[in-house]
């Protein structure tokens, strides 16, 4: 199947007399009829479900034309995307551990990471994403576990050279774990170019609607664990947490990743979605073809339309002929990256807010990469906890002006825009 028939027929497919339509399984328990069937699924010897904390069949079937979607092998979703990006390196690495990760990664990574994993004993160095293959290189340690980067930085839209970072990762033997949000796998399937895991933030363009915060994580079932088995022992040696299994064993390259995240992560931590906003992000996921085609689109004519204002400082959008990623766009988004555009008014800071409070349509939201267009201050919201060395150095310029282009009408969009530089 092509990507816009995955969306829609993926993950599901109803048997005789079944709902046409993913039933909502709004059920915390399941019933068996003997203790010995139940014991079978905690032991991981039989597949079926016991409790929602750890799986439901409503998630499974969206996780499932997620995987489909990303070409991977087997995939979670969980309650958030910070769940997700959390749940990524964690299920890799533990105290006394250590991660590499580009500096160009959502802001609320970046501090999970740099502030808060760090609390739990794991070191992480932050590495250029376009920095020399030597510095790259000097980035990993004997202790390192994964290598972790955005496939288009929100917001910075630093597009990253997913193959190299790949190659880097496998020559230490670890992973290379993508955060493809913006990209969505209908612009771009990190699995393809060299990435092991994918993780997304559902929240974006996947719902799509303003509707459900969520997260995913994909593995593509290619790393081979126990080529490796003294870096991860928590895959390759037996869980006596449950109940001896080792999970690269029972499981193989294609589940032993997503079986463990669901096993121990998901059990301990709990940051399931509800079934019933797996539901609704799996509406959002039916249209996520056609709307990303609107989204390219109109993103593409307003940053033409920026490139051309003499009131504009500037503008980043990969999809513009002199960005400095437009090249390597074209090779990793062939399709066209994504509907979220960055730039700074002439005048800086302050003329930024005084234009985002005379727009009408695009709207001041904490959000981005949605149907409705929407506008942001990062350095006034979002990434306020950083500081202007950390804001530089993840990307994002203190004028920055992150504008999220919508589904709706172009005309209507740049005439909001504008009306709003006329005024100020
Ligand atoms: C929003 C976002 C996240 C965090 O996701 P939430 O769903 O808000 O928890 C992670 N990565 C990227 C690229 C994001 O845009």
């Amino acid at each position: 199947m092509k990507q816009e028939t995955k969306c829609i027929q993926a993950g599901y497919t109803p048997k005789n007399g079944e709902s046409r339509m993913i039933p909502i399984v709004q059920s915390t328990t399941f019933k068996y009829d003997s203790s010995e069937d139940m014991g079978k699924l905690f032991d991981l010897e039989a597949s079926g479900y016991f409790y929602t904390r750890l799986q439901n069949p409503t998630n499974d079937f969206v996780a499932a034309k997620i995987a489909a979607l990303e070409g991977g092998t087997a995939a979670m979703l969980t309650s958030s995307g910070q769940a997700a990006s959390f749940f990524s390196v964690f299920n890799l690495a533990g105290a006394g551990d250590h991660v590499i990760a580009s500096t160009a990664i959502y802001g609320g990574t970046f501090n999970l990471f740099n502030v808060t994993m760090r609390k739990m004993g794991i070191d992480f160095t932050f590495v250029d994403p376009d920095c020399s293959d030597e510095e790259l290189e000097a980035a990993f340690k004997p202790n390192t576990k994964a290598v972790f980067g955005e496939t288009i930085a929100n917001p910075a839209l630093i597009v990253l050279d997913i193959e190299r970072f790949a190659k880097a990762a496998h020559a230490h033997g670890v992973p290379l774990i993508i955060d493809n949000t913006f990209a969505t796998p209908i612009g771009c399937r990190p699995i393809e170019w060299g990435a092991d895991i994918v993780t997304h933030s559902t929240t974006k363009y996947m719902d799509g609607h303003d509707a459900t915060v969520g997260g995913a994580i994909i593995d593509g079932g290619k790393f081979d664990w126990m080529a490796h088995a003294d870096k991860f022992p928590g895959l390759c040696t037996p869980d006596e947490s449950y109940h001896g299994i080792t999970y690269a064993e029972k499981f193989g390259k294609e589940g032993a990743y997503i079986t463990k995240a669901t096993a121990q992560l998901m059990r301990d931590l709990g940051a399931i979605p509800s079934p019933m906003n797996c539901y609704i992000l799996n509406l959002g996921l039916e249209s996520l073809a056609v709307r990303m085609e609107r989204h390219i689109s109109n993103a593409q004519k307003v940053a033409e339309y920026l490139e051309a204002s003499d009131k504009i400082e500037w503008v980043n959008y990969p999809g513009l002929p002199g960005n400095k990623y437009y090249e390597r766009a074209q090779k990793y988004l062939p399709n066209g990256s994504c509907g979220v555009i960055s730039f700074g008014v002439k005048g800086g800071r302050k003329a930024a807010e005084e234009f985002m409070g005379h727009l009408k349509v695009a709207m001041i939201a904490t959000h981005v990469a949605d149907a409705h267009t929407c506008v942001l201050h990062p350095a006034s919201s979002t990434h306020r906890q950083l500081t202007d060395e950390e804001l530089i150095a993840c990307g994002v310029a203190p004028d920055l002006v992150r504008f999220s282009v919508g589904i709706e009408n172009v005309e209507d969009i740049i005439a909001d825009i504008e009306q709003a530089l006329k005024a100020i």
